[in-house]
């Protein structure tokens, strides 16, 4: 990072936090004796940077988008019966466009490239959530299941069908009784060998299918996972085919279906239940890429350990996830686009002229409650475009190895945990920064809050996927890692010795890492600049392999004191959640870092700097109490953060407005008249 081009701020140019001296000099003279030049940033170039390779495909659908942006204002004029077939046409349309079927193989009328499909879903966000969840559902969850788990002749009967839309289907996993723990899903197919079909059943009220999308009107086809039973013995989870509705919709024998009525959000998406009274469906139509049964009733899998066997599955589904962090970031990005250009016109009291209010965005808290989110949201869009690259390969073959895969499922589940509960928390603030504005709903944060709400736990709930991370972590991804549930886990840790684990572990390495890059035996923290991306990345490593290893301590000293490991893990639950989230947080600034050191030195690299460096020392600041009581972090340094925070905002706030411009929402996607428009003439 360039830091001799973003020098830290003195003690001259910041006033101490509370109760200290007065400033004197205005930050434009103290910035210009040190050399520091506010860049200028080139919004459209800016852009380009972050479309990325797909700035074509980004571009189709912000088109897209305009044309169709009466439907945000449908969503809220239209009953929920007419808003769903509106969503459902829009679906369609856009579909004839090729936008939601990019990541299908040519051959079936896609477009052959994984990367370009996630690029697609993540701009779709910028419009009405309810569009992006069917497209979600259509193509992603029901499609994706085809794709992944079927075997080539389930993709000639449904894919091209099913990528124009012709074939409307649905994703059936989740029951009222289990939506996490999927291992325990209580429908069950049963194989008839007389007949050589399944017969499909739901075996107890808790087992009907639950919030199901296109269930409740639309699907045709459900990807239906179940029990699989042969000869009186069980195989564990797996998806089949399941008729739902003839052709002109009409639900067949057996099946019964339910809406799940009106939403918190979304209410353009037929979520439903379904039940199944002995369902009969033909031999073929299990998914079978992974295993399958013979005519004559043999269970035949190549993955010999069931619980190995359900992972992989499990593991072929995560673009979903990955594109649903993507979502929600992308969220975030018309929150903050809103938030900040209204901050940069709206005038409230006077502060430091006695005849011009200040603008909101002058406040040094509207800067410290929105730059840090700007930076954030910067930091997860150069970490899922990392991840999205990482998941085109794996998925289109070029990375193989099932190390590489492991690492990426943990990755997917992070990135996402953390991408959704930023649009969670950034629509929040922003809704509040923009005041009563922000909760008309013609400004757009109501349906925002309402619609990405549940981002935060479908495609797997954020809690429980920060503990898959911290799984991964801890055992290295070792190839007995997709054969552990929770206790299997709990009990690989306890069967190593502390140090092997620390070696074992992921993070093995960071420590190494940390001493290499900053020498000088444990004063590494104290005398590094707080803008050097090596401190800043260092203090991340240093927390992360800390925890890690304490949760390892912590899970062998409840076994070693003869605890049950069930009760031990649960104790230690905290502490295993802390130990992902600092994984993901490392990762997610590692991304950031090396974007911006890849990038040609000029303006835009000091644009990128100084929201990266915000982004790494908001991280530190948010976490300071952890740092302090590790020793880690002094009370001095700990106000000079908190001191240069307030520098990075100052230095980013005449080029906000332009830093959000370049996330480039189409301004009928904006909508929020008063807000951008202000004041009213
Ligand atoms: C609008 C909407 C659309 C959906 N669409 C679909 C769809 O199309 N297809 C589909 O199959 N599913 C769908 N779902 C279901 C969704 O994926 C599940 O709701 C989700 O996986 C969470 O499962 P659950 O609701 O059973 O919550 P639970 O698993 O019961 O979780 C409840 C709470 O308990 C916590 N918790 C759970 N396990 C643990 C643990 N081990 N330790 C600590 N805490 C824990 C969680 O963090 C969470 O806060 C949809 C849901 C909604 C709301």
């Amino acid at each position: 990072m360039a830091t001799d081009t973003v020098p830290p701020s003195s003690a001259e140019d910041v006033p101490s936090v509370p109760g200290g001296t007065p400033q004197t000099d205005t930050d434009a003279q103290v910035e210009s004796r040190s050399g520091y030049r506010r860049p200028e940033v080139d919004v459209p170039a800016l852009t380009r940077l972050l479309d990325g390779r797909y700035a074509e495909v980004r571009n189709l659908v912000r088109t897209n988008l305009a044309e169709y942006s009466s439907i945000l204002e449908d969503a809220e004029t239209m009953s929920v019966g007419d808003f769903r077939e509106r969503v459902k046409d829009v679906v369609l349309e856009m579909a004839a466009t090729g936008q939601t079927g990019m990541g299908f193989p040519e051959e079936y009328g896609g477009g052959g490239d994984i990367g370009a499909s996630i690029a697609a879903f993540e701009t779709l966000a910028y419009g009405d959530l309810s569009v992006l969840v069917k497209v979600g559902v259509q193509f992603g969850l029901f499609g994706g299941a085809i794709l992944q788990l079927g075997s080539k002749h389930h993709h000639d009967a449904y894919l091209e069908d099913l990528v124009t839309g012709k074939l409307m289907g649905c994703f059936a996993m989740t029951e009222s009784g289990h939506g996490s723990n999927v291992q325990a899903l209580g429908t069950v197919a049963t194989y008839d060998v007389a007949t050589q079909e399944f017969v499909v059943t739901t075996t107890h009220e808790a087992a009907r299918k639950d919030y199901i999308g296109n269930a409740a009107e639309h699907a045709r086809l459900g990807v239906v996972f179940a029990q699989l039973e042969v000869a009186g013995e069980s195989h564990g989870v797996h998806a089949f085919v399941v008729p739902l509705r003839d052709e002109d919709g009409h639900v067949l024998d057996g099946v019964r279906i339910e809406d799940d009525g009106r939403k918190m959000g979304l209410n353009g998406v037929d979520n439903g239940r379904i039940w199944f009274d002995q369902v009969r469906i033909p031999r073929e139509n299990l998914l079978n890429r992974f295993a399958d049964v013979t005519p004559a009733g043999v269970y035949e899998s190549a993955i010999e350990n069931p619980n190995r066997r359900f992972f992989t599955m499990l593991g072929t589904l995560i673009q979903g996830r990955v594109c649903v962090g993507g979502a929600g970031i992308n969220a975030a990005k018309v929150a903050l686009t809103l938030a900040v250009k209204y901050a940069n016109k709206r005038r409230q009291f006077e502060a430091t002229s006695e005849d011009t209010e200040e603008l909101l965005l002058d406040y040094g808290m509207h800067q410290r409650r929105l730059l840090p989110l700007l930076a954030r949201t910067y930091a997860l869009h150069f970490a899922q475009e990392e991840l999205a690259a990482q998941l085109h390969d794996v998925l289109s073959g070029v990375e193989q190895d099932e190390h590489t895969q492991r690492e990426l499922e943990a990755r997917a589940a992070g990135t996402k945990a953390l991408g959704t509960w930023h649009a969670t928390r950034t629509i929040q603030e922003c809704r509040e920064a923009c005041g009563g504005a922000g909760y008309l709903s013609v400004n757009r944060f109501a349906a925002l809050k309402a619609d990405t709400d549940v981002f935060t736990t479908f495609e797997g709930d954020n809690t429980v996927l920060l503990q898959l991370v911290a799984k991964g972590l801890l055992t290295d991804y070792a190839s007995e890692f997709s054969d552990m549930d929770q206790l299997g886990m709990v009990r690989f840790v306890t069967g190593l010795a502390v140090e092997t684990v620390i070696e074992r572990t992921a993070v093995n390495k960071l420590l190494e890492r940390i001493r290499d890059v900053l020498p000088g035996g444990d004063e590494w923290d104290q005398d590094a600049g707080l803008l050097d991306p090596d401190y800043q990345l260092a203090m991340l490593r240093f927390r992360e392999e800390h925890i890690v290893a304490g949760v390892a301590r912590r899970l062998k000293r409840g076994i070693d004191r003869g605890m049950n490991p069930g009760e031990v893990f649960s104790r230690v639950q905290d502490h295993v959640i802390a130990a992902g989230r600092a994984h993901v947080e490392r990762l997610v600034l590692e991304a950031f870092v090396a974007k911006t050191a890849a990038l040609p030195d000029g303006d835009q690299k000091v644009a990128l700097n100084l929201l990266c460096d915000l982004h790494a020392l908001s991280v530190i600041e948010a976490d300071r109490a952890w740092f302090m009581e590790h020793g880690r972090l002094s009370v001095a340094r700990s106000k000079a953060i908190s001191r240069e925070i307030g520098s990075l905002c100052r230095k980013l706030r005449p080029i906000a407005e332009d830093l959000v411009d370049a996330f480039a929402v189409p301004r009928e996607m904006l909508r929020a008249p008063d807000l951008l428009e202000w004041p009213p003439a």
